[in-house]
């Protein structure tokens, strides 16, 4: 990972302010959900993808009652209840 080299200082609430030129590179408008990742000794923030939650995949998901599905759960679902007993 190629480091970018912007300091900031953390507030008394925890908080940093992301410079803007990466909220603009990133797309990151207010209100835009982040993940905050931890690996090893660095901490990662990545835009938030739903995960499904059977698969942890974050490909073609989709939201049920509000839990997140991903098609593939989804047809191997429809095949379990499709063979369900009478
Ligand atoms: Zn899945």
């Amino acid at each position: 990972m190629k480091a970018v080299g912007v300091v900031r200082k953390v507030d008394q609430l925890g908080r940093i302010v992301l410079p803007k030129s990466l909220r603009k590179r990133y797309a990151l408008n207010e209100g835009e959900p982040v993940e905050i990742l931890v690996l090893g000794d660095q901490i990662i923030l990545e835009k938030f993808k739903p995960r499904c939650v059977f698969c942890t995949s974050i490909d073609a998901v989709s939201e049920f009652n509000e839990k997140h599905v991903c098609s593939s759960c989804i047809s191997e679902l429809n095949e379990l209840v499709n063979h369900l007993p009478a």
